[in-house]
């Protein structure tokens, strides 16, 4: 059936996720493994979460709020923008796809930067759009494998609908300042969606790292993106959001799946936004955690990539899939990246300290 399919489609590789840590018992007949490979909160949800997902059941046999009044009103209120802003996602890479759907053909193109989130390539293939991929920086004039955005804005041609920026990006962890990042805006032309993807906002301690959904008013043509599978402790539920102006929203919610966020997720959502102290802790876990594994790497005398999310991607020195299985074997799951251009990089998700402990002992070992 394959040649029956859209040549995008023909042509796509489909999304490589974290490998699952009942597949690695499955396979490898381990237990007690620790997994670092998909990002996600090692201290789990809040305890609020739990205690308002219980309510849930009352209501399983209902269809979800398919409007998702009170988390819109909670985020509404949370970032000072109108309900109408906001479009809630089945997770936010949902969202991406909506923006794909809605503002992408086959005779139009996405730009994106090389080592960029896998998504946006999928998604703007599978609508048979064309991906006009900018280099990333090679270290010269700003991280090594950041966004370029010089290189980003050359890309942009007439037939260019939609840009997407990972701010910070992933896998690679390195982030854009809020000056350079708003000028790019400005620039861009207004007939061209900017989406910037702020998934690990909640993780960023720098001083001139921008919240870029205080711009919204400004610009007409410009989409945020957040998520609760990150810093909230939420990945199983899948729900991430948009924000824009009411037009742009009004658009992605003409694609939009009724129904595509659950109750339970809608619940876990409002329940996890109101628990600041957790998300604190989860902030602070991640702090530590990263500083244990960047001094765990600096000992091994691995070079790494600085991050300012819940990951770091780091340089084996060699083809880094022959590290990865090594590290399986030692009961360690972390992400491959070559399918990012990265083929001698691991990125390594923050843990609780004895699972990053555990990763840095496997390390060691499997690279002596
Ligand atoms: C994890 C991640 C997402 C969020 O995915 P969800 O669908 O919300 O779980 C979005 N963008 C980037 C860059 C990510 O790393």
């Amino acid at each position: 059936m394959l040649e029956s399919a859209i040549p995008g489609v023909q042509a796509l590789r489909p999304y490589a996720p974290g490998k699952p840590l009942s597949e690695l018992e499955r396979e490898y007949g381990i237990r007690d493994a620790v997994k670092l490979a998909s990002n996600e909160n090692p201290l789990g949800p809040s305890e609020k979460v739990l205690a308002a997902l219980r309510g849930g059941f009352d209501e399983l046999a209902r269809y979800p709020d398919g409007n998702g009044f009170e988390l819109k009103a909670k985020l509404a209120r949370r970032h000072g923008v109108a309900p109408e802003c906001i479009t809630l996602g089945n997770g936010s890479n949902d969202v991406l796809e909506l923006v794909a759907r809605a503002f992408l053909s086959p005779q139009t193109s996405a730009v994106f930067s090389a080592h960029a989130f896998a998504v946006y390539p999928i998604v703007t293939q599978a609508i048979g759009a064309r991906s006009r991929v900018a280099a990333a920086h090679n270290g010269s004039r700003g991280p090594l494998f950041g966004h370029d955005l010089d290189a980003m804005l050359a890309q942009i041609d007439d037939d260019t609908r939609v840009v997407f920026i990972a701010n910070p990006n992933n896998p690679t962890g390195t982030w854009l300042p809020g000056r350079s990042l708003r000028a790019f805006v400005e620039a861009v032309p207004a007939n061209v969606v900017v989406v910037i993807d702020e998934a690990y906002f909640e993780y960023v301690d720098e001083a001139d790292y921008p919240d870029s959904s205080r711009w919204l008013n400004d610009f007409p043509n410009l989409l945020v993106t957040r998520t609760f599978s990150k810093a909230y402790g939420l990945a199983s539920l899948r729900v991430g959001y948009g924000i824009s102006q009411p037009e742009l929203a009004d658009v992605l919610n003409r694609v939009r799946q009724p129904f595509n966020v659950n109750s339970f997720a809608q619940l876990a959502a409002c329940a996890a936004l109101d628990d600041r102290e957790h998300l604190a802790r989860a902030v602070e876990v991640n702090r530590a955690g990263m500083a244990q594994l960047v001094a765990g790497f600096n000992e091994l005398t691995l070079p790494f990539i600085p991050s300012v999310g819940n990951f770091v991607a780091v340089d084996t020195g060699r083809d880094a899939a022959d590290v990865y299985e090594a590290l399986l074997r030692e009961g360690v799951i972390v992400r491959p990246v070559d399918n990012y251009g990265m083929p001698g990089y691991l990125r390594i998700s923050v843990g609780l300290e004895h699972e990053n402990r555990r990763c840095l002992d496997a390390l060691g070992k499997v690279l002596a």
